[in-house]
């Protein structure tokens, strides 16, 4: 089979010497520039082609189902640090403080932030897939979580203020007793084997709230007229983990 070596650039259309002819492209920054949703296009069409070809060797038979794809974590468990057990302890102890003296002085204090839904509407964003896809992820996004989970004392605030009865020793304790003693390598402290530790009405808005993406897209297209899909987890280019969704239900997942 012949390939066809492109002799102008896409983008600019001057003509290309043997080296920039193999990716289609000239040196000029501009042009560079401009190629990068071609770029991320076909990136994303080879991720889709690898997801049709291995679901099609998990579940034969299952072709016609579309494919979709959602980030996924691949860290490995392990041991909390101690460093960062002891970062997580004073980060609370912390928050807890400045919210529970500070009532008067809000504008001071950091409040609860929400986060970006990526245009998922309130009533999309309770559909049970959601979870379902986050647990097939694993959580990618809990990697920004860091040593203090997005926790402000503008947090503490709505907990006080959803849990009136309770000391602020009480909520502390919610807290410090959260922490778990094994967590994925490198993530939010929080970020345990079984998912967050920290109960939802613990968490941060932005941990609430936030879906990516990735998972956006995906919910809208599970939710629209083909409603059986094949969603993969994936890693860079690596495709990690497979779900098999119908009728907006996850019913089986493969580790690739
Ligand atoms: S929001 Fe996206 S990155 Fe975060 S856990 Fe869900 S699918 Fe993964
Ligand atoms: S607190 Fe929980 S949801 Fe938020 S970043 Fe950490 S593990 Fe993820
Ligand atoms: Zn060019």
């Amino acid at each position: 089979m012949s390939v066809i070596v492109p002799k102008q650039c896409r983008v600019c259309k001057t003509e290309l010497n043997r080296h920039e002819a193999i990716r289609g492209i000239c040196m000029s920054p501009d042009c560079r520039r401009s190629d990068i949703p071609f770029q991320l296009a076909k990136r994303e069409q080879s991720i889709l082609a690898d997801i049709t070809q291995l679901s099609s060797s998990f579940w034969s038979g299952q072709l016609s189902h579309k494919v979709a794809y959602v980030p996924a974590n691949t860290q490995p468990i392990e041991a909390l640090p101690e460093q960062r057990q002891k970062a997580i302890c004073k980060h609370i102890v912390e928050i807890v403080h400045l919210a529970s003296s500070d009532k008067e002085n809000q504008l001071d204090t950091p409040v609860d932030r929400t986060a970006t839904r990526n245009g998922i509407s309130e009533s999309q964003a309770r559909l049970p897939l959601l979870g379902s896809l986050c647990s097939l992820c694993e959580g990618y996004c809990c990697s920004l979580g860091g040593d203090t989970a997005f926790l402000v004392p503008g947090v503490i605030r709505r907990v006080m203020e959803l849990q009136p009865d309770l000391t602020i020793e009480q909520i502390e304790n919610q807290y410090l007793s959260s922490i778990p003693e094994q967590h994925y390598r490198g993530s939010c402290v929080f970020h345990a084997a079984s998912g967050c530790a920290l109960p939802r009405e613990l968490r941060s808005r932005v941990c609430n709230d936030f879906i990516c993406e990735k998972l956006a897209n995906t919910v809208v297209k599970c939710e629209g007229f083909e409603s059986q899909y094949v969603v993969a987890a994936v890693d860079g280019q690596r495709v990690e983990r497979l779900a098999k969704v119908d009728g907006m239900e996850v019913h089986s997942v493969k580790i690739v």
